[in-house]
């Protein structure tokens, strides 16, 4: 078996996961072993349709009152539990906080080494051969991972999710035998924060600012208003100067965003931020030094100043 960890919003697989599916999908058709996913919470077993569209049979549905709320321990064991005496070749998980934290976990109980941030893989006889990010997705790994079950997260927005015909999945009510100190770690409260509008990850256009904004975010915000599906973000120096929350913040210690369209206005185009714009398919960028290096990665460029540019756009806007 192939058993992925997946994550969902009242049964709605998230992008990651959906993701995660597609590409463990095509290692259990590799490897000739069947595809079943785990789920967590009140409403894990809606995902079976979900989870089905996306290639497992099976959905192991842990609805346990204990785990309710996230617990990366109790997690952890509930995944090796299911995954134990089955033959299982591969657990596999969205590299997102949670995944990444739950399958750091159960590699560590299952006495396994993890492979993070995989892109590609390929089973290689008994092993697997991998591709994988390191540093932020700036430099990319060929590995080869040799283990009896290997366990690898899936970098976000690096895999298409590709959907099939399948029906939904099977559902099997899986209750874990925790055990003590399973629970020591609980997320007792989650706080949706107060950001309203398209959630920056899945922004089809995702207009930001950097320090050339000197603070003043207004034309941006009113620019992506006028965008459809558009968020605005921001780089790690504006978010340092106090100018945004940490939730705007796009980069390798920030978002990673995959827009049709990324406008980043008044920011150089450090490394750091370019590893959290790399899914974007086009980026148009608004910077007066023509030496910058974002102009170089942009695929069109405005040399020019950005509280000009940006209200003579939505002013355009508004014409229309
Ligand atoms: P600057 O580099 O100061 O660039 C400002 C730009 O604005 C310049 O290009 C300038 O020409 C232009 N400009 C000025 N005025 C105007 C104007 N009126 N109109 C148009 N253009 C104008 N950074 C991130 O963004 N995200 C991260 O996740 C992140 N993680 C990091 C992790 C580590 C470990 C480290 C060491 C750094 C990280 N950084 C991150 C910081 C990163 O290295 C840069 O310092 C940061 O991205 C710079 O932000 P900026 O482009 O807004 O500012």
């Amino acid at each position: 078996m192939v058993l992925a960890f997946v994550e969902h919003d009242g049964g709605e697989l998230d992008d990651a996961s959906a993701q995660t599916l597609t590409l463990a999908r095509d290692l259990a058709t590799g490897v000739d072993e069947p595809l079943e996913a785990i789920a967590f919470g009140p409403e894990a077993t809606a995902v079976a349709h979900d989870a089905g569209v996306y290639g497992a049979t099976v959905v192991n549905a842990v609805e346990h009152d204990d785990l309710d709320n996230y617990a990366p321990e109790a997690y952890a064991r509930t995944v090796v539990q299911c995954a134990e005496g089955t033959g299982t070749d591969a657990v596999v998980a969205p590299g997102t906080d949670r995944g990444s934290e739950v399958l750091a976990h159960a590699a560590a109980k299952l006495d396994e080494t993890m492979a993070a941030e995989v892109v590609e893989v390929d089973p290689d006889g008994d092993a697997y051969q991998l591709t994988r990010q390191r540093w932020g997705g700036t430099l990319l790994e060929h590995a080869r991972l040799d283990a009896d079950t290997k366990v690898l997260t899936v970098a976000p927005n690096e895999v298409s999710a590709s959907p099939t015909d399948d029906d939904p999945a099977d559902v099997n009510p899986f209750t874990p035998d925790l055990e003590a100190g399973d629970l020591r770690v609980q997320c007792l409260r989650t706080e949706a924060s107060d950001t309203e509008g398209v959630p920056l990850g899945e922004a089809r256009i995702v207009v930001s600012g950097g320090r050339g904004t000197d603070g003043d975010f207004e034309a941006l915000e009113e620019l992506a208003e006028r965008l459809p599906d558009a968020a605005v973000g921001a780089s790690r120096a504006a978010v340092n100067e106090g100018w945004r929350p940490h939730d705007d913040q796009i980069g390798q210690t920030g978002t990673k965003i995959a827009p049709e369209i990324y406008i980043p206005c008044g920011i150089s185009g450090a490394v750091q931020h370019m590893v959290g714009c790399k899914g974007a398919e086009n980026i148009l960028a608004v910077n007066t030094d023509p030496d910058a290096a974002i102009v170089g990665k942009a695929d069109w460029v405005v040399v020019a100043n950005l509280h000009e540019v940006v209200p003579a756009v939505v002013e355009e806007l508004d014409r229309r």
